[in-house]
């Protein structure tokens, strides 16, 4: 074993929240380090929609749009089950704002308001209704970054919009052949690999150092302070020493079986983040003796897998790993409705994903039994001809994932499901969505619902469509999660708490890997990287401005 490197701020896990954390720290005067297991950075935020919501953020102020911390802490109260902290939840809206202002300043980020966008939780008090917390990445360059560039983790592919432009975020999804040729050969990307590729750009300009396939395995811990870590680097075991602080950025664990089944309130079975998430960083908190929040829950999404479907390799030791979408918009299109095994629909399709997991995973006491995992979305002929299925378009070959059957009765024996009570449901689902009702659900009642639906029709049209015309199709949707949200206790300053809330010194955390101060609520489109992107830099502040003891 030999000790490689001394820094002042050791940050682990290059995605959002480490860059974030260390170029706060090396505009504090830190000298930092950032090490990463993958072979490519980025984490999940590089695969994301880079979204970011923040409430009474600088864009809103330059736009005139009213907002403010009263109404945000209103909001958060109002959701609250008892899992937020309130010195994190206002560190949150007191400093996202100073947060996004220091990255623009810093050339680290460049946002831009999602007209429109609706908070999740419309009926609250102090949610906004016409967008403007959520956030979009302007494109960004990816040729100034060098051999960089190949260094992010895109999942295998590359995006060339904003996320505005797409229907996720109202647009129409077409660019003019021209300017998407000019955006190949200028190599402009957008969503969560354009927040990566600022943020890393920022950080090669400062020259922070970077290591890549660098493993964080163990805390040093020398007398009660976290001195440093042992990672594991091509191979072998080797030390880095913090004077100052260690900041813990290494995401979630929704890829850890043991972690999952031993926390989570719930079956997270189809995870649509990257296959590094393992829960490192939550497990070094622990053996340094941190405190526990939110563990029970997760930045929920229902998902659906393709066959065939896996994450490409990325360096560090990875089994083969399914890779899973969120299903946003196909559950809110119209002339679909989503059913359980009993052929019932169990809940509004169209709300928003991470609240609907309650229902995902109701248990039933009778059968002792998650009675609505897996679900199936059920789809008639109008909807294949208008709407896509993830990457199936219409008029596309139909995948073998997708089923197809000439009859809703032979879709149900097909899919295994109670046919007699498929087309019961059916039937009724049709009577009212025919009027654009619904008053089993609500579906189509709120902005939010119809967001993401066909705005070609209006009102609740938008969600609303009879599943009446054969062939009939059917996708199985299971529990997904963009990432958990539980994790090590932290204060205001991200200093990680012991379990008897006093704080480790030299240990510091952000992102998915603490417990998350907005607790459980994805309050709006952004709602993860908002709090990420602001743990990250109050880490990197405090970690940078610690006095060495
Ligand atoms: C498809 C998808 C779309 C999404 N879209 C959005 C969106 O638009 N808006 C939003 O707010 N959220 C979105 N999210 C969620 C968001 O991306 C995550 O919540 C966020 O990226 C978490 O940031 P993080 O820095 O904590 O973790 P990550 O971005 O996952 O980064 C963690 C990094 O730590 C590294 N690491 C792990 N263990 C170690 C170790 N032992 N040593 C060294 N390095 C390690 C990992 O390899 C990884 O690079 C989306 C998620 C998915 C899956």
């Amino acid at each position: 074993m030999t000790n490689a490197l001394i820094t002042d701020v050791l940050i682990i896990g290059a995605g959002a929240a480490g860059l974030t954390a260390a170029l706060t720290a090396h505009e504090c005067g830190a000298t930092v380090t950032v090490i990463e297991k993958g072979a490519r950075l980025g984490g999940t935020a590089a695969i994301s929609g880079g979204i970011v919501w923040v409430p009474d953020n600088p864009q809103m102020k330059a736009k005139g749009i009213a907002d403010n911390r009263e109404d945000a802490l209103a909001y958060f109260r109002s959701l609250d089950h008892g899992e937020m902290s309130a010195d994190t939840l206002e560190a949150f809206v007191d400093e996202g704002s100073n947060a996004l202002e220091f990255l623009n300043e810093q050339g680290a980020l460049e946002l831009h308001i999602l007209d429109g966008y609706p908070d999740y939780y419309l009926d609250r008090p102090g949610a906004i209704t016409d967008g403007g917390r959520a956030l979009d990445n302007a494109l960004f360059d990816y040729s100034t970054l060098g051999d960089w560039a190949d260094k992010i983790y895109n999942g295998g592919d590359i995006v060339r919009m904003m996320l505005l432009e797409t229907p996720l975020g109202g647009g129409t999804g077409i660019i003019e052949p021209e300017e998407m040729q000019r955006r190949i050969d200028g190599d402009l990307r957008g969503w969560g690999q354009a927040l990566i590729g600022r943020l890393l750009k920022a950080c090669l300009d400062r020259d922070i150092e970077l290591l890549l396939e660098t493993s964080a395995r163990e805390l040093i811990n020398t007398e009660g302070r976290i001195t440093g870590v042992r990672v594991t680097k091509d191979g072998v075991d080797q030390t880095i020493s913090a004077e100052q602080g260690v900041v813990l950025a290494t995401g979630g664990f929704e890829w850890d079986e043991a972690l999952k089944s031993t926390f989570l309130r719930g079956p997270l079975t189809a995870p649509a983040s990257p296959p590094t998430n393992t829960g490192d960083g939550l497990k070094m908190a622990l053996s340094a003796g941190a405190g526990l929040g939110n563990m029970t829950s997760a930045w929920w999404i229902p998902t659906l897998s393709m066959s065939g479907s896996q994450w490409p390799e990325n360096g560090a030791p990875q089994k083969e790993a399914q890779r899973s979408l969120p299903v946003l918009i196909e559950r809110t299109l119209p002339h679909s409705l989503m059913v359980n095994r009993q052929g019932k629909r169990f809940c509004n399709e169209a709300n928003n994903y991470s609240a609907l997991a309650g229902a995902f995973q109701s248990f039933d006491p009778a059968t002792y039994d998650y009675h609505n995992l897996p679900a199936y979305l059920i789809m008639d002929s109008q909807y294949l001809a208008r709407y896509p299925i993830a990457s199936v378009m219409p008029g596309d070959p139909l995948p073998d994932w997708i089923v197809q059957a000439s009859d809703l009765p032979s879709l149900a024996n097909t899919l295994g499901i109670d046919a007699e009570q498929l087309e019961t449901t059916v039937s009724a689902f049709n009577t009212h969505a025919t009027n654009a009702e619904d008053p089993e659900f609500g579906r189509g009642e709120s902005t939010y619902d119809r967001f993401y639906g066909d705005r070609s029709r209006p009102g609740a049209a938008a969600t609303l469509g009879p599943v009446a015309v054969g062939p009939f199709y059917a996708v199985e949707i299971n529990m997904g999660a963009l990432g958990t949200n539980g994790g090590a206790k932290t204060n205001a300053t991200a200093q990680v708490l012991d379990v008897h809330g006093d704080v480790i010194p030299g240990l510091y955390g952000a992102g998915n890997v603490i417990s998350n101060p907005t607790g459980s609520v994805y309050a709006g489109a952004g709602g993860t990287l908002g709090p990420t992107l602001t743990f990250g830099y109050i880490a990197g502040k405090s970690a940078a401005q610690t006095e060495t003891v």
